[in-house]
């Protein structure tokens, strides 16, 4: 099967799943794995890496992948991920036909596979919007090195030339590639992705999908389907190694020997016992008991509870420990559980029956220190299908009574619909027992009293790599506990794994190098694209608001003539705007403020009358005035001082619409003393010279 539209076609099981190395698809090699579906145990595909060469693989990356993504500016990468994100869209029904097969509902596939596109999407806007059109990125602002200004330093970030290498869990196969993909094809790093065995025939799919699309450059995607080889062996410091799954794995790559002697990358994912905590005033009858109770029978449920964010421990104030096991034993009880093909099924199957073993076992290990008070994790009566064949469990709720003296329910991940209720008596002691999970990738929080919601967040905070607070004023917006978001981090430390992923641009910085640069400010000027102080700024005889966009110089700029700011002009602006604030009012009251030798001008008057200075007043290229970033008022502006203002092409941003530019202006208000009165940069849209 060499085809993506056979490759998709669920009735011909068992799928030859291939990989895809050097630019083409490598057939299955010899001593295949066999992978069941998990609602009936049939054979539905066959994986093997055998006789693949890895080291090829890297090679290509490095020498075809890298090269052609670098070439790139970061909105050209932005554009291909967005036409890869659209490809998908349209083409995600045979992926939901193959997910079922993994025991997913349809509701667990739009977390996957649209959350999925989704986090495409969300990159290939970020990209735009918060990117330069360049193909490095200029860090903060620069650093004074010397008395002069003639030496300062600026950092600046790079994507690294090597490959990034993404291992998966077998829970999210098409989220899991795809959130891994987009910041790393957005920094200018080519990708070689595994996923996990059990649900690789998804995620082949889907890697067949992004290959027939086209929209990535030759080398910048490749696929293994199956075990991995001798890949790590060839990462070297250029590369990133970003792992999900288990502590145990996670522990093998982080000290596999090329990996920790050439300090490569890493970044892991992986399990982690995420607690929700219900406040002392979220007593029954609150809308935020309610609340929990949904969440946490949510989080149970959803995709089997085989979501490294699922509630595993639940912590709930003694007192109504008894009504919250009784309330989430009914909604337990009333989900069905059965083939996820059927309309009112509710929850599906495990990956697999030995998965279904693994978590049988970490149930009764936690069982040791804790009873099973809802659910029989030995039978199951599932809709539609057989338990026998089928990796099917119903949700198990445990209790256990002494959290702070007990250890398992801490530290074993039963990796399904598990989860444990325990009681707690004080605020102090909810901390300490989320503590004991030592190191989470989410808690929750559920109340509606601000005392306690800060006792709790500043609490757990540190252990977490997210925390949300629900109360009824967000409940209705909320994406819940269990959704990685990617806009924020995903990550969480020491049994989280110390690693993050995505949150905007921070994800896409884990596969750029920041190197702090040093020099003069017009060499570093030149470099960053970006007029620094102290760089040449040349005045141009021509008003820079007369120069299209494209004529436009970094550095270049203007300075206005002077004008006197009169007690009349501050008494005329006062009365006009309604500011009367007594600083520009009242010279006693004025004199007494620590600030003001006297009364002074207002500071929007400063920037109003230096707009008059430097506007150029008949219609030209430029079109607009959008903002202005980082204003400073400096010094005071006495009654009789006389201003001026330069103004510098700092930054220019070729916009999405081919008909204008975006220009950042440094802008400098100075006194009849040459002393700086106000600096903020100016931000205006100005028309390209094609259509000027
Ligand atoms: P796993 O057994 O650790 O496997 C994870 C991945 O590592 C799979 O692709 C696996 O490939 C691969 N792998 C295993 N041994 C390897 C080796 N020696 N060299 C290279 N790759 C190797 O975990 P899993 O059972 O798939 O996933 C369940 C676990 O993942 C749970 O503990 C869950 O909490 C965690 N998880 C964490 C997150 C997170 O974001 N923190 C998300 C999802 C899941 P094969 O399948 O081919 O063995």
């Amino acid at each position: 099967m060499t085809n993506a539209a056979a490759s998709l076609d669920v009735s011909a099981a068992p799928l030859a799943l291939e990989s895809y190395a050097l630019g083409r698809f490598v057939p299955t090699g010899p001593d295949a794995v066999d992978i069941p579906s998990a609602i009936d145990g049939s054979l539905v595909a066959r994986a093997s890496t055998k006789g693949l060469d890895f080291g090829a693989m890297v090679h290509h990356a490095r020498a075809v992948g890298g090269p052609a993504l670098r070439a790139m500016t970061f909105h050209e990468r932005a554009d291909r991920l967005k036409a890869l994100a659209a490809y998908l869209s349209e083409r995600k029904e045979p992926l939901y036909a193959l997910a079922l097969l993994t025991g997913a509902t349809k509701r667990d596939n739009l977390i996957d596979i649209d959350g999925g596109i989704g986090t495409l999407y969300a990159y290939a806007s970020r990209g735009r919007r918060e990117l330069p059109s360049e193909r490095f990125v200029v860090e903060g602002t620069p650093e004074s090195l010397s008395k002069g200004g003639s030496f300062l330093g600026t950092h600046i970030l790079t994507p690294l030339q090597g490959v990034a290498v993404h291992i998966n869990a077998f829970n999210f196969p098409c989220w899991g590639l795809l959130e891994k993909l987009a910041p790393a094809i957005l920094a200018g790093v080519p990708v070689i992705t595994k996923p996990a065995t059990a649900t690789a025939y998804v995620a082949e799919a889907l890697a067949r999908l992004i290959v027939e699309s086209g929209t990535l450059p030759e080398g910048a995607f490749q696929f293994i389907c199956g075990s991995t080889g001798d890949l790590l062996d060839h990462l070297t410091g250029q590369d990133v190694l970003s792992f999900t799954g288990s502590a145990e794995t996670s522990g093998a790559l982080r000290n596999h020997p090329a990996v920790s002697r050439n300090a490569v990358r890493f970044i892991a994912e992986r399990d982690s016992l995420n607690a929700a905590v219900l406040g002392p005033d979220a007593v029954p009858g609150a809308p935020e008991f309610d609340l929990f109770v949904k969440e946490v029978v949510r989080e149970m449920t959803v995709k089997a509870g085989q979501k490294c964010t699922a509630i595993r421990r639940i912590l709930v104030p003694r007192a109504v420990a008894g009504e919250v096991a009784e309330a989430l034993s009914a909604q337990l009880a009333a989900i069905r559980i059965g083939d996820p093909r059927r309309d009112e099924v509710r929850m599906g199957a495990l990956a697999s029956l030995a998965q279904r073993e693994a978590v049988r076992a970490a149930v009764a290990e936690i069982a040791t220190e804790a009873k099973i008070i809802a659910g029989d994790p030995a039978n199951v009566d599932p809709v539609g299908a057989d338990a026998a064949t089928g990796a099917f469990l119903a949700p198990v709720l445990l209790r256990c009574d002494s959290p702070l003296d007990a250890h398992a329910p801490h530290a074993v991940e039963a990796f399904g619909p598990v989860a444990t209720l325990m009681p707690y008596d004080s605020l102090a002691d909810a901390v300490a027992i989320v503590a004991k999970g030592e190191g989470s990738l989410v808690a929750s929080v559920f109340t509606y009293d601000a005392a306690v919601a800060e006792d709790l967040v500043f609490g757990i905070a540190s252990h977490h790599g997210r925390v949300l607070v629900v109360d009824r004023d967000c409940a209705k917006d909320s994406t819940g506990h269990g959704s990685p978001l990617p806009g924020l981090i995903h990550g969480g430390p020491g049994r989280a794994g110390g690693g993050e992923e995505m949150g905007g641009l921070r994800g896409v910085y884990h596969y750029m190098q920041r190197t702090a640069l040093q020099g003069s400010p017009a060499r570093l000027s030149s470099l960053t694209r970006s007029w620094i102080k102290g760089a040449p700024a040349p005045v141009t005889p021509e008003h820079p608001f007369k120069r299209p966009f494209d004529a436009l110089a970094i550095g270049e700029s203007v300075e206005t003539a002077s004008r006197v700011i009169s007690l009349d002009d501050i008494e005329h602006f006062a009365h006009f705007t309604g500011d009367t604030f007594y600083a520009h009012m009242d010279e006693e009251a004025a004199k007494a403020n620590p600030f003001f030798p006297g009364r002074v001008a207002h500071g929007y008057l400063i920037l109003s009358f230096a707009a008059g200075l430097f506007v150029d007043p008949a219609p030209g290229p430029l079109l607009a005035n959008y903002g202005l970033d980082n204003l400073r008022f400096l010094k005071p502006v006495s009654p009789g001082d006389e201003i001026k203002v330069r103004l510098t092409v700092k930054q220019k941003q070729a916009a999405r619409l081919p008909a204008y530019g975006e220009v950042r202006w440094d802008a400098e208000v100075f006194n009849q003393n040459g002393e700086t009165v106000a600096r903020y940069e100016l931000l205006t849209m100005s028309a390209r010279t094609s259509v000027a």
